[in-house]
């Protein structure tokens, strides 16, 4: 056993950090894990978990609406923003105490407070200092709200979640995932919702099938979706905000979400007292094993600018834990990460897109349907579902799957794993489909699609 008080001290109690603390205390460390917001994390508290419950919310509002053509009849339901917030705030609060108590219970010794790193082996909460052989950064993101005149009047994700008074008119800038997770929200629990993007097409990144379809769909649940835009000013007006935009237009709005992206949450950690090297984008720089530059300095999850996803960050928890502190050494498959977008309906993908593909593989095989879904032949609804199988030539091997529908996310995480054993497009043509289901769909698409 060292000299130092701990094997591993984690700075940030998110989802990566308390993944490490916990196994690594499981294979016998003396772990302690130092947390000054909130444990859990972005995820848990002012990410997905509450982003999910919203998503949730706004369903509701269309639900209502749909639920006529089925025979339901019923007076005209109103929203009522406190309780959803409140509820959150008490869920919220059980899942805080859930990962104390994990993180008791495996042994990792809990340290509340903001924790700056002193030197390669000691690490500072308040006035007290701990000294450790190995320290963990996994302080993850903060979000990026640009310098302009009026920013101080925007908020961030941090804050929407618990607004005082529900916003009736909000604008949103971006064209991320934040933005239209939250514009579905909002717009869905009744809000007049603006969501601005300064570029051609949202969802950089995506298929751009998916992104044309998104747009549209979007526009049609009643987001006023604007491209080519961004917001030039920002001014108080009595008790609204007036959002001047860069074509010369104006907004009245009652609260801006900025959804401009995040970075690294290094602040006051004290990485000037060591050789910790940082990206030109403002992350922590490590190798596969998630060494820094100073050896006895490790970095995971959000804070390190790679794949900011919480199953990723819990992973690279897991392989560091193993690979320190258990007996076998292991590495993060990246390989087909499957991701949604809890917009409404939602996004699903996994793999290449059709544009990455085609520069990967050369030669690919296109398979896309878009469609009507069963409930809504009922509903009156004119949502359509769209999906895109992407297909290497050579091998026949299913490469990239987009969708948006409803449940894609569920419906992707399946997909995902028959493409990561190397599923072919042949495999999916000969599995019997599940009847009658939007899935079905993606094993009964033969026919290549063909630019007319
Ligand atoms: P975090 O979870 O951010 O944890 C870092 C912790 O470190 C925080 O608790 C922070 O308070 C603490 N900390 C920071 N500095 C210090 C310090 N000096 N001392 C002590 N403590 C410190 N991902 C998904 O996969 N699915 C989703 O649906 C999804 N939705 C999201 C929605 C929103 C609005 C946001 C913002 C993110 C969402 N994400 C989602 C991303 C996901 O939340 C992050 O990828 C994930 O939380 C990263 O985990 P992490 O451990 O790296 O960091
Ligand atoms: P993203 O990086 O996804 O999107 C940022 C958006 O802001 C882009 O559209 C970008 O435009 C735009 N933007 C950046 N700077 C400016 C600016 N100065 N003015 C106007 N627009 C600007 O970040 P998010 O904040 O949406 O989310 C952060 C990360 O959190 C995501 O990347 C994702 O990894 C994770 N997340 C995951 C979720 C999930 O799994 N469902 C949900 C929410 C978050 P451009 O494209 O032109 O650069």
């Amino acid at each position: 056993m060292s000299n130092f008080e701990f094997d591993l001290f984690v700075i940030g109690a998110g989802s990566g950090g308390v993944r490490a603390a916990r196994m690594a205390a499981g294979f016998g460390a003396r772990v302690a894990i130092a947390e000054d917001r909130y444990m859990g994390g972005t995820c848990v508290n002012v990410g997905c978990v509450p982003k999910k419950l919203y998503v949730y919310a706004a369903q509701y509002g269309k639900g209502f609406h749909d639920a006529r053509g089925f025979g339901w009849e019923s007076e005209q339901p109103h929203f009522e923003w406190a309780t959803l917030r409140d509820n959150k705030k008490t869920e919220i609060s059980r899942l805080n105490l859930i990962y104390r108590d994990l993180l008791g219970g495996a042994n990792a010794q809990i340290i509340d407070g903001r924790a700056s790193i002193v030197d390669a082996n000691t690490v500072a909460v308040g006035n007290k200092h701990y000294t450790t052989e190995k320290i963990l950064i996994a302080t993850g993101g903060w979000p990026h709200i640009p310098d302009f005149e009026g920013s101080e009047y925007a908020v961030s994700s941090n804050e929407i979640f618990d607004l005082k008074s529900f916003p009736q008119r909000l604008v949103i800038v971006g064209g991320g995932y934040i933005a239209v997770e939250f514009a579905g929200i909002f717009n869905g629990l009744g809000a007049q919702t603006t969501q601005l993007y300064r570029g051609p097409l949202f969802l950089r990144g995506f298929d751009a099938d998916i992104r044309a379809h998104a747009a549209q769909e979007i526009r049609k649940r009643g987001v006023d979706l604007r491209f080519e835009v961004n917001v030039q000013t920002i001014t108080p007006d009595g008790e609204n905000l007036k959002v001047r935009l860069t074509d010369g237009s104006e907004l009245q709005a009652d609260a801006v979400l900025y959804a401009t992206g995040r970075k690294a949450n290094l602040e006051g950690l004290g990485l000037e007292n060591v050789n910790v090297r940082i990206s030109e984008h403002g992350a922590v720089t490590v190798d596969e094993a998630f060494c820094t530059s100073e050896p006895t300095i490790f970095a995971l999850g959000d804070v390190t600018g790679g794949i900011e996803l919480t199953p990723v960050a819990l992973a690279q928890g897991m392989a560091f834990a193993r690979s320190n502190f258990g007996s076998l050494e292991q590495q993060v498959d990246y390989d087909f990460i499957p991701t949604a977008v809890f917009c409404q309906p939602t996004i699903g993908t996994v793999g290449f897109t059709e544009e990455e593909a085609r520069a990967k593989f050369g030669d690919i095989r296109l398979f896309k349907s878009s469609f009507r879904p069963m409930k809504h032949t009922l509903s009156g609804s004119d949502e359509k579902a769209f999906m895109k199988i992407v297909v290497d030539a050579n091998t026949d091997r299913v490469v990239g799957v987009h969708m948006m529908g409803p449940d894609a996310g569920e419906i992707l995480q399946g997909i995902a794993i028959a493409m990561r054993a190397g599923a072919t497009k042949a495999l999916f043509d000969t599995t019997i489909g599940i009847h009658p289901t939007t899935a079905e769909e993606l094993v009964t698409m033969r026919e290549p699609w063909t630019e007319s």
